[in-house]
């Protein structure tokens, strides 16, 4: 086997083009560009007015199965994609998330694809970007400044001060700052009250700015976040604060999508990043939307494994955006489907097909679910070298005794040259015409319902379980006019069931609602089951120890 690259040097060897060329390639003019150094670029809002009446292009989404320690590649296979179109000599555009930068700096890998897959600069994509994030935390941290200070100067709103929801973010894992009190220190500093600290892509700003569908309703949006209940439970909204104007002042430029480059000089839109749990874990429809105003085919991703990320897709994005996606890609290894089947990480690299069957049942659930989109799919298993033909064979039946098709890929290793076949197969699945995209329920649906229909139809539970509270809180939000709302489910991403442990496909399990949560402002309501972590920690040993600036200063050790 050649000696294998680090993803960085790979990208750092690129044959990069000038942005103005890359928007040149879908026609936007320079002067429409907003450079961000040679490399990175913003759209600006004019342009993307002027592209409304377009023609849209056709929607791909690349999805996976259930996550496993095995690394599936969604993000590299979407990049791939992009490129194996353009090779196929369609007009094509990657949209994919901006990176969290805290977690680089915990265990978690680069957000830009890998291998040959890659869309550069992955450094700044990595970091601080075009500072969209920035922007956001500034965004969200003002809001909660206006909180602590309206009930400063005599809270005029009759804020109960247990009852504040808004928390503060920042882009770091901190843990130390996931519950503090604050105000402590007497008159001159406010009252003291308990609050904390999230991760800034856990900011309902996130969700919003990746649901707005321009600046005017991006404020709208804002105004509609409730930051806090009186003593009698009403809400108090960003609006009754005046935060709303000053908000959008403050992401107008984080609005615009970010253009940059694959390792092929195909263009790529990275644009915003909400949390895949609490929030709906898709780029900005901004993004999207004009993505498919200048090209033949757009391929975004969604974040984790398809009974997360594609049902928020479909149900929260694609509804609230009007989007209507013409295929979808599986992604699955040979690697994941062993450990579905019961292997341990450190027994990936010997063959054992039997395994492969049997991990099998987490793909085929997922393909299921697809089709109750009503979108055509088709499986990408992404190559590994220790992937042997046997175990690949067994996949390929696998998905064919389902009536779909797997078609191997090898875009790590080999950019758009080792993707040509999918390619050809999503250009063929799109073009039948066959994709009778429908969200799982209707907007009317009662909320406990639509939760129900999750469980049953997409995770195979018998039923969601809820306290009385819980479900009382649903119908309160129904008769104060919220319950049109998608769900945006939060549950453990490696299983269908709320166990992490539970592979392959489980039925039967019920599904305990824990706790739900309204963000009036990103427009759904989400739907907590089991923990989930709006902070992250370090790990003992975070990667940070091992990044630096070498001699030359090019950046060593980020991923
Ligand atoms: P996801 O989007 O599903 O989280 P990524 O595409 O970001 O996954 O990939 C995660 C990591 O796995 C990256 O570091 C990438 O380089 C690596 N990876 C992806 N595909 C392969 C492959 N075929 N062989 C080896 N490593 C891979
Ligand atoms: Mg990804």
């Amino acid at each position: 086997m050649a000696e294998v690259k680090s993803d960085i040097e790979i990208a750092r060897a690129a044959d990069k083009k000038q942005i103005q060329a890359i928007g040149q390639k879908i026609g936007i003019p320079s002067e429409h560009l907003l450079p961000y150094g040679h490399d990175k670029a913003k759209i600006s809002a004019e342009f993307i007015k002027s592209v409304k009446t377009n023609k849209d292009g056709r929607l791909i989404l690349v999805t996976a199965i259930n996550p496993t320690p095995a690394g599936e590649g969604k993000t590299t296979t979407t990049v791939g994609l992009g490129d194996g179109l353009n090779r196929i000599g369609k007009k094509a555009i990657v949209c994919i998330r901006e990176a969290s930068l805290g977690p680089n700096f915990g265990v978690k890998g680069g957000a830009a694809g890998g291998g040959y897959a890659q869309v550069v600069p992955m450094e700044d994509m990595n970091l601080h970007f075009t500072g969209d994030f920035h922007a956001i935390t500034t965004a969200h941290n003002l809001l909660s400044a206006l909180i602590d200070n309206h009930i400063y100067w005599g809270n005029e709103l009759g804020i109960d001060i247990r009852r504040v929801v808004w928390r503060r973010v920042m882009d770091m894992n901190d843990r130390a700052l996931r519950e503090i009190i604050c105000s402590l220190g007497g008159v001159a500093n406010g009252f003291p009250r308990e609050g904390g600290f999230d991760i800034t892509v856990a900011s309902e700003v996130m969700a919003i700015l990746c649901l707005a569908t321009d600046l005017k309703d991006l404020e709208k949006r804002l105004g509609d976040i409730i930051v806090a209940y009186r003593r009698d439970k009403s809400a108090v909204y960003a609006r009754d604060l005046k935060a709303d104007g000053a908000m959008a002042v403050l992401l107008k430029d984080a609005m615009q999508p970010n253009l940059v480059q694959t390792l092929e000089n195909n263009p790529a839109f990275v644009h915003g990043g909400p949390f895949a749990n609490i929030a709906h874990g898709c780029n900005s429809v901004v993004a999207t939307t004009t993505a498919l105003k200048l090209a033949d085919y757009v391929v975004t991703e969604a974040g984790f494994g398809a009974d997360l990320g594609a049902e928020k897709f479909f149900d929260i994005k694609c509804r609230k955006a009007g989007l209507k996606p013409a295929a979808t890609v599986i992604v699955a290894t040979v690697r994941a489907m062993k450990m579905n089947g019961g292997v341990k990480k450190e027994d990936l690299g010997k063959e054992n097909v039997e395994a492969v069957k049997k991990g099998c049942a987490n793909l085929g659930r997922h393909i299921e679910n697809i089709r109750q989109f009503g979108v055509p799919a088709v499986v990408a298993i992404n190559h590994f070298y220790s992937d042997t033909d046997a175990e690949i064979r067994a996949m390929k039946d696998y998905v064919a005794s389902m009536g779909e098709e797997a078609i191997l890929c090898k875009h790590w290793a080999h950019g758009s040259a080792g993707i040509e076949e999918l390619a050809n197969k999503v250009v063929a699945l799109a073009e039948s015409g066959s994709s009778q995209f429908a969200p799982l329920y209707p907007d009317a649906m009662p909320l406990f319902e639509k939760i129900n229909t999750i469980v049953q139809r997409i995770y195979r539970g018998s039923e969601a379980i809820a306290d009385k509270s819980v479900r009382d809180q649903l119908h309160a939000w129904e008769h104060a006019g919220y319950g049109h709302l998608p769900v945006c489910m939060a549950k453990t991403q490696y299983s269908f069931s709320t166990d992490p442990n539970l592979r392959g496909a489980p039925t039967g399990h019920t599904v305990p609602v824990r706790e739900v949560r309204l963000s009036a402002g990103a427009g759904f309501i989400v739907v907590i089951c089991g923990e989930v972590m709006t902070m992250p920690g370090l790990p003992k040993a975070p990667s940070s120890e091992k990044i630096f600036l070498n001699e030359m200063g090019q950046i060593e050790g980020l991923f």
